[in-house]
């Protein structure tokens, strides 16, 4: 099912590199700017698509950003990468585990797996303490894949002393799905996943694309691509190197996130940019046509 003209509409909730804007004991003019959208938590996307609420990468600002959203439903997280400024908050979903009474459902590659295995081990343990987030996590590849709404399988029941016990439930005849399509991307040397949702293609922390995935950035409304300074970068793209991917794929509008302290104000930034390249900030929304 290849829904092209369903609309989307995206919420930047972190738009910033992985230290975020402003830097701890910075002084420098962007972290000191007094304009709101030079403050920028770690990068992060909401998506609405074919009636389903997705995340992409859940960082360690994760709390912060549902609540600055109002986001109280989820369908799923996916993620591009396992660095921790998209993986950390990741344990905080135990809230959304509490509200829907569902486990969460993550969608990564298999070495994102195995590194969350690590990094959260208390998740993945045999004897579980109580409370613990509860995920479901399936692996994806740069094929593309469906999101269903989450609609539970099992519902969490909370037991005083004992935890959250699984209790099988009825799921509807028809689920609400999307397809989503994978664009590979490389960061540094670490296999990264860019996501596209119709007619918005999100793509972050990356310094090269293959040439066989710009054929999935054709017909585009909106892309969004990751800069992270002027300059050659060893794992994401400079801003020469953004503006010039962001016109081969020649979208109607392109954005940049995952932006550093490095770059000029957000003003400043908007004056030196090309017509149809703008910087991302935080709570701004886009919407496919
Ligand atoms: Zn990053
Ligand atoms: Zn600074
Ligand atoms: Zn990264």
């Amino acid at each position: 099912m290849r829904l092209w003209n369903m609309k989307t509409r995206l919420e930047f909730l972190g738009t910033g590199t992985s230290q975020g804007v402003p830097m701890i004991g910075c002084d420098c003019e962007v972290c000191r700017s007094a304009d709101p959208k030079d403050k920028r938590y770690r990068s992060s996307a909401f998506v609405q698509y074919g009636g389903l609420d997705i995340l992409v990468d859940a960082g360690p600002d994760f709390r912060s950003q549902m609540l600055r959203a109002g986001i109280r439903h989820l369908d799923a997280i996916l993620l591009t990468h396992n660095h921790k400024d998209h993986t950390g908050g990741l344990d905080d979903v135990r809230a959304f585990n509490y509200i829907e009474r569902a486990p969460i459902r993550i969608f990564c590659e298999k070495y994102v797996e195995e590194s969350l295995r690590k990094e959260y081990s208390y998740a993945f343990s045999e004897i579980r303490y109580p409370g613990v987030p509860e995920w479901q996590i399936t692996n994806i590849d740069d094929n593309p894949f469906l999101v269903e709404e989450n609609v539970p399988k099992v519902r969490l029941s909370w037991v005083d002393g004992k935890g959250y016990e699984k209790i099988p439930c009825r799921q509807p005849e028809h689920l609400k799905s999307v397809e989503v399509i994978p664009v590979r991307g490389k960061h540094f040397n670490l296999p990264v996943l860019g996501y596209r949702f119709g007619k918005i293609a999100y793509l972050t922390d990356m310094n090269f694309i293959p040439e066989q995935e710009f054929a999935k950035l054709e017909g585009l409304d909106h892309f969004i691509i990751n800069c992270v300074r002027r300059g050659k970068h060893l794992s994401h793209f400079s801003l020469e190197e953004a503006i010039a991917i962001a016109r081969r794929v020649g979208a109607k509008h392109s954005w940049l996130t995952h932006l550093s302290h490095r770059l000029p104000r957000y003003e400043e930034l908007c004056r030196e940019l090309p017509d149809g390249i703008l910087p991302a900030y935080d709570g701004l929304v886009i919407e496919s046509e």
